[in-house]
């Protein structure tokens, strides 16, 4: 389960990612300790995931439950 969460397989390869790129505060683009400044969506051979940078997905909870969805 723990290998599935942060699994480096779910995620599709971005800068912004990468151990390497830090995300400026405008979040327009990557600052790379390797390559320099990068667009977000970029990457390169020397990708290293970082599971901490990753943000996770948004979850949108149904608004139509009814008070016999909560009965036993
Ligand atoms: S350019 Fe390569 S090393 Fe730099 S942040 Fe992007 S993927 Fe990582």
């Amino acid at each position: 389960m723990k290998q599935k969460l942060f699994s480096e397989k779910n995620y599709s390869k971005k800068c912004t990612n990468c151990a390497y790129g830090t995300l400026t505060d405008d979040k327009m683009n990557v600052l790379c300790q390797k390559k320099g400044v990068k667009e977000p969506d970029d990457f390169c051979r020397k990708y290293k995931y970082d599971p901490l940078k990753r943000v996770p997905q948004k979850i949108t909870l149904r608004s139509d439950y009814t008070a016999e969805d909560f009965m036993l």
